[in-house]
C-alpha cells in the first residue's frame, strides 16, 4: 500500500470530520427549508429555525406563511403507546396496572388534527399567560403536549397510573403528554417539542451545559445556547423535581412568550379557537 495515499486520505476524513458539526447545521436547516418549499402556494421570507427540522415529516408540516411559522399536525405520535388500540402497527401491551386505569378511547378514534401559528421570531411578553385545558404545544413526535392539570384538577396517582409508558394519555380526547416524554426525552437534552408561544421545549439537561440547568425560571425557561442555536434564545426545559415515585411533569406555570393562536381539538372535545391573539399579539 502507498502510504502516501493513506496519509492523504486520512487528513481528508479529518478535514471531513472537522467539518461534519457545520454540515449537520446545514442539512437541518435544509430539511426545515424543504419542509416549508413543499407549500409552494404561501408566501415564505425569512428561515425556519433549525429545531423544527426534528419534528415528524409524516405527522407534521411546518413551513412559514405571511411572516408567521404554521405547524399543522395530524396530531398522532409517532412511537408506540397502548392507545393505539389492539392491532395497530404501534400498539405497546399496556402493564396490567395501566390496563386497569386505561381509559376506552383510542388513538385511532379521534380526529387530532390541529394547526399552530408562532411568530417566526418568538419574543418574552411584558405578562406570562397561564396555560388551559388542552394543548399548549406540539411536541415532535406530533402528538399533544398539556400542562399538569387534568379537568378535575391537577393530576393525581390515579390518572398517573393509566399514562402510558411516555407520560401521555388520552382524557378525554387528543392523545397528549402530561409528563417527562420518555420516547423522546429521557433524562437528557433531547428537543421535546414547541409551546403555543413558539419557544421551544427540551428534556431535563440542557445542552449549553450538559447537565441539569440551575438558572431557570419558574415555567422552566431561561436564555442560552443550546444544539440548534449558536445564538443564546429563550427555552423551556421538563421540569427536574420528582413527581409521585420516579416521574416528571413535563410543563406547569405560565408561557412566557407572546402566545401564538392554536386551532385545534380542545380538552373538552370541542372544535376550539385561538389560545390568544395573533402572532405577535
Ligand atoms: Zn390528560
Ligand atoms: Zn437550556
Amino acid at each position: 500500500m502507498n502510504t502516501k495515499w493513506l496519509a492523504a486520505g486520512m487528513s481528508l476524513a479529518l478535514l471531513c470530520a472537522c467539518g461534519s458539526s457545520e454540515e449537520e447545521s446545514n442539512n437541518a436547516s435544509n430539511n426545515a427549508s424543504n419542509n416549508a418549499s413543499n407549500n409552494a402556494s404561501n408566501n415564505t421570507t425569512g428561515e425556519l429555525h433549525p429545531a423544527f427540522a426534528e419534528f415528524d415529516e409524516d405527522n407534521t408540516d411546518i413551513y412559514i406563511e405571511d411572516g408567521a411559522v404554521v405547524i399543522e399536525t395530524n396530531g398522532l405520535p409517532n412511537h408506540p403507546s397502548p392507545y393505539w388500540g389492539e392491532g395497530e402497527d404501534l400498539y405497546e401491551e399496556p402493564t396490567e396496572l395501566m390496563a386497569s386505569k386505561m381509559a376506552g378511547a383510542r388513538i385511532p378514534g379521534f380526529d387530532a388534527s390541529a394547526t399552530l401559528r408562532i411568530p417566526l421570531t418568538p419574543t418574552l411578553a411584558d405578562e406570562t399567560t397561564a396555560t388551559a385545558l388542552g394543548s399548549i404545544g406540539i411536541a415532535i413526535s406530533g402528538a399533544a403536549i398539556f400542562n399538569d392539570q387534568e379537568g378535575n384538577g391537577p393530576l393525581g396517582g390515579g390518572v398517573v397510573t393509566g399514562l402510558d409508558f411516555t407520560g401521555a394519555h388520552i382524557g378525554p380526547s387528543v392523545y397528549h403528554y402530561h409528563l417527562e416524554p420518555l420516547y423522546l426525552s429521557d433524562d437528557d437534552s433531547s428537543l421535546i417539542g414547541v409551546l403555543t408561544d413558539g419557544f421551544f421545549i427540551y428534556g431535563r439537561k440542557c445542552n449549553s451545559t450538559g447537565s441539569y440547568p440551575t438558572d431557570l425560571d419558574a415555567s422552566g425557561g431561561h436564555t442560552s445556547v443550546n444544539q440548534y442555536s449558536t445564538e443564546p434564545e429563550y427555552h423551556y426545559h421538563v421540569i427536574n423535581e420528582i413527581f409521585l415515585d420516579d416521574l416528571y411533569i413535563l410543563f406547569a406555570g405560565d408561557l412566557q412568550g407572546n402566545v401564538g393562536s392554536f386551532d385545534g381539538v380542545e380538552a373538552g372535545g370541542g372544535m376550539g379557537g385561538g389560545m390568544g391573539g395573533p402572532p405577535g399579539g
